[in-house]
């Protein structure tokens, strides 16, 4: 269906989009969607996020 499936980490201070796939956050959300008896055919996942002073 998707070509590329990504999810994306948004910077609140600067609006910087980063493009992120973690395999364990993928299948974390299939496995929710069979407990409520669903199979997952779609996500969006946004995580928001300040970067860290250290980096
Ligand atoms: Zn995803």
């Amino acid at each position: 269906m998707r070509e590329s499936h990504h999810d994306h980490l948004i910077d609140v201070k600067t609006g910087e989009i980063i493009e992120f796939v973690d395999n364990e956050i993928e299948n974390l959300q299939k496995k929710v969607a069979e407990k409520y008896g669903y199979e997952l055919v779609d996500h969006k996942l946004e995580l928001y996020g300040v970067k860290k002073k250290n980096n």
